[in-house]
Order: structure tokens, then C-alpha cells, then sequence
């Protein structure tokens, strides 16, 4: 059976400028060191240009298929038949015939294919899409994810069975970004589908993910539904933010550590607290609320910087209690050092160092560097929350690189709490790659 025609990957993962910046300088340093650089997609061979559109395995390539992990890899494919376009539809079947999945296709990608659906009845079609994306706001609404914030992940990509789409919801304004050819190639009935069944005042795309580029997929932004309001907010756990949709990082707002936000503000009162990485003011206003003596927050970005300043004037805390620094963390925690400045609460929520394994040594050394830092900078009995969204770095090696960290600090230091992103970015368990962000509250002796 013939199917539809979509067109690339990426994966659930939060990107940021800051990201980006770090990867350049880690894809420099490996160039020196002779480490492998992200390679070109390999394009499949093709087959039988007559036949339907296919995709055929190797011989014992079809393992990670059968466990459910709905991806391709260019390594695994033997041959395309029929001359699929990248986003269209395919049958992806093992070396024997036998049909595994329905897959989107991108011949420019080294994820050759991203899996739709296991089942051979199913048609990728308007309808098909449209039950997804209703069956992922019904588990939304059962886990009650509403009640504490106006804002919520809505799609998490592949771990809402729908790799490559990612939607967020800012109160009425919904953000849409396509990740890969799939979703790239259903942009319009992604559109109105999400038009149908939100209601929102607009659907603003901002398909300008770092993955695109690896998927041969142009960057694009812009309203695709309705029209974007002057001001677009969010309130969570009660505190309002401004959101920059337009230009903001990654959809304009972090909302995977909205929890994580709201128990540092439940640990901050009577502390002095340093929140490295603040953009918006997260962490910080948390603090602020909390009750903290003091929060010093630091980015690098002078527009979320002064976004984080009005944020704090939207809910009437108290600024005074607030210094913000325009700076690269990984000096100004030395200054810090320096100055002898010390903190009853440390937050380090980096960007993305490690967005795939090929960047783990980098990005763990800096990691490390922050955190060694960090710990110098606590009190005896101080907490630091450190995390990393990084897709290539595991629990098992962020937690060495800490553990690394204190020792190399000379402190002592109990975990405390283990903490993940949000329930609204859930983790398929086949797909272990969505459990992207992880963080560890540690108390210093
Ligand atoms: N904790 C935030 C999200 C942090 S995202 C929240 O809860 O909303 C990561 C932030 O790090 C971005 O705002 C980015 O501007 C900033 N950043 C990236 N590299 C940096 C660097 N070297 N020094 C300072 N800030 C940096």
C-alpha cells in the first residue's frame, strides 16, 4: 500500500543560543584532537525505482526495530524501493519482506527513517494524526498536568509517538516546531489539526532547531495560525512570566524544569542564592518568592536578562533582593572564587554541552569545571542544584562528573534528590533518548 508524502531529525531536547555557541567551540577542539565530526548522511542504495515506496534492512539490522525504538539508522538500510520523496511515508520491512513499520522517510538525514506506527492496518494520514495528538492532550489532562501552570509541553516528539513534533503551550499561543521530515511534510495538517482542537489565538512555528540543519531542513519561524498577541505570558505554580515566542530560546520558555523551579523555591528562604544560567529569571524568581536573602543571577544573553528584570516587576517581588549579571558563567563563577563570595544555594542549569556522545568529553571537562566551581562557592550544609539537558551524557555519567567534582572540590556531598524534566516531556521506554534532562540536588557537609 502506497502512502502520503511528508520530509528530518531531531530530538526532544531542549537547544538554547548559549548551546549552540558551546557546540561550535566543541566541534573546533575536536577537529584539533582528531575525534570524529558529526558525518554526512550516507544515502541509502536505491532499489527498485517501480516498486512501492520501501525501505528494506539488513540482515539482522532489525533488532532495535523490534524493541520499538522508532528509529532508522543509514547503517541499517539495505535498500529504498520506489523513489520516496523525504518526509513520504514508507513501509520499512527486514531483510526477509516482513513489515515492521510505517516510517517518514529523509534521504538526507543519517536517521534515515522515523517510525509512525507498528501497525501495518494503520494509514498516515489527517486522521492518523489527529488521534495522536488527541491521545497525547488526554493523558495530559488525566495526569491533572494542567492545574499548576497555563503552560505545558502538549507534543514531546517521539515519546508522543510523533518523532520530530514538538508543541508548547504559552497560555492561548501555541509553538510548533518541526524537528524533522516527517512533521516537516504535515505542517499544514499538524496546523490544523492543533487549530481544531486547541482553539488557540495563534500557532507560531519556530522550526529553527539546531537538528534541522542535520536533517537537510531549512530554519523557519513564524506565525502559521491567527495572529501573535503583544504580549504572550505564562503562569506557573503562580508566578507569571513574559514569553518571547518570537525570539526567545528554543519555543521562548524551559518549561521541562517548571517542578524543579518550584522546589527550589521551597528550599530558598533565608538563603543567599547564586542561579547560574538564569535566562528569564526562572530559578530566580522562585527564589525571590521563597523568600531568599538574596539571589544573584547570571546569563550571558542581555534580552533574557532584561526579560528576567520585567519578570520580576510582573509579580511584585522584591528587586532589591535581586542582582543580575550579563556574563559567561564559566568566569564569573571564578571572580566569584576570587572575591571569596559564598551562597547558601546554588543553581546550574547549563545548556546543552552534549547534544549527541560524540560531544561527551567536552562537554563532561565543563561540566565538571562548573560544578567544582559551584561547590567552592557553597557554605557547609549548602545545596546545589546542578543539572544537564544534554541528550549525550547518561545519568550514570553525569553523576561521576559530580562525583568527580566534589572530590576534586575536597568536599563531601550527599545527593539528595534525582530529579527529570516535567510530566508533560514523558519518556517513551523504548526510546530512552527523551529522558534527556536529569539534575541532582546535593547537600554539601
Ligand atoms: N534555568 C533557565 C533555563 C536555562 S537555559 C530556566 O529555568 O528558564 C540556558 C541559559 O544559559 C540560556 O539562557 C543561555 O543564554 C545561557 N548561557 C549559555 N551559555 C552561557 C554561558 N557560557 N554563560 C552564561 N550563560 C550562558
Amino acid at each position: 500500500m502506497s502512502q502520503t508524502k511528508p520530509r528530518a531529525p531531531s530530538t526532544p531536547h531542549r537547544q538554547s543560543q548559549g548551546g549552540k555557541d558551546f557546540r561550535k567551540r566543541v566541534q573546533r577542539s575536536k577537529q584539533q584532537t582528531d575525534a570524529p565530526a558529526p558525518q554526512p548522511a550516507t544515502r541509502p542504495r536505491a532499489g527498485n525505482a517501480s516498486a512501492e515506496p520501501g525501505l528494506v534492512l539488513k540482515a539482522d539490522r532489525d533488532k532495535s526495530l523490534l524493541r520499538r525504538h522508532p528509529w532508522v539508522f543509514s547503517g541499517a538500510v539495505e535498500r529504498i524501493d520506489g523513489a520516496p520523496a523525504s518526509g513520504d511515508t514508507l513501509a520499512v520491512r527486514d531483510a526477509s519482506g516482513k513489515f515492521l513499520a510505517w516510517a517518514a522517510y529523509n534521504a538526507d538525514s543519517q536517521i534515515t527513517a522515523r517510525v509512525w506506527s507498528w501497525n501495518e492496518k494503520d494509514l498516515i494520514d489527517k486522521t492518523f494524526f489527529r488521534n495522536r495528538i488527541a491521545g497525547a492532550l488526554k493523558a495530559r489532562r488525566a495526569l491533572g498536568l494542567g492545574r499548576d501552570s497555563n503552560g505545558m509541553r502538549l507534543v514531546h516528539g517521539e515519546s508522543d509517538g510523533l518523532p520530530g513534533l514538538i508543541v508548547d503551550k504559552y497560555g492561548d499561543v501555541l509553538v510548533m516546531q518541526l524537528g524533522s521530515a516527517g512533521p516537516e511534510h504535515w505542517r499544514d495538517t499538524l496546523a490544523d489539526i492543533l487549530q481544531e482542537l486547541c482553539s488557540p489565538v495563534c500557532i507560531y512555528e519556530r522550526s529553527d532547531s539546531d537538528g534541522r540543519e542535520l536533517e537537510g531542513l531549512p530554519v523557519r519561524s513564524g506565525v502559521l495560525r491567527g495572529a501573535l498577541p503583544d504580549k504572550v505570558e505564562v503562569t506557573e505554580h503562580g508566578i507569571r512570566f513574559a514569553v518571547d515566542v518570537a525570539a526567545g530560546q528554543k519555543t521562548g520558555f524551559y518549561l521541562d524544569q517548571r517542578d524543579n523551579r518550584a522546589l527550589t523555591g521551597t528550599l530558598a528562604a533565608d538563603c543567599d542564592v547564586l542561579n547560574c544560567f538564569c535566562y528569564t529569571g526562572g530559578f530566580s524568581l522562585y527564589a525571590l518568592r521563597g523568600d531568599a536573602k538574596s539571589v544573584l543571577s547570571i546569563d550571558s544573553s542581555q534580552e533574557a536578562l532584561q526579560l528576567a528584570q520585567a519578570n520580576v516587576e510582573l509579580n511584585s517581588l522584591d528587586a532589591s533582593r535581586a542582582e543580575w549579571q550579563c556574563a559567561d558563567v564559566f568566569e564569573a563563577l571564578r571572580k566569584l572564587r576570587d572575591q571569596n563570595r559564598k551562597f547558601d544555594l546554588i543553581v546550574l542549569d547549563p545548556p546543552k554541552f552534549a547534544p549527541t556522545a560524540a560531544f561527551a568529553e567536552k562537554a563532561s571537562r565543563a561540566y565538571k569545571d562548573i560544578n567544582l566551581l559551584g561547590f567552592k562557592l557553597l557554605r557547609p550544609g549548602g545545596l546545589l542544584f546542578t543539572y544537564s539537558c544534554s541528550g549525550g551524557i547518561s545519568d550514570d555519567l553525569f553523576q561521576k562528573i559530580i562525583a568527580g567534582a566534589a572530590l576534586d572540590a575536597g568536599v563531601d556531598a550527599q545527593i539528595v534528590r534525582k530529579l527529570h524534566a516535567a510530566a508533560d516531556h514523558p519518556v517513551l521506554l523504548s526510546f530512552p533518548e527523551g529522558a534527556y534532562l536529569k539534575g541532582l540536588v546535593l547537600r554539601v557537609a
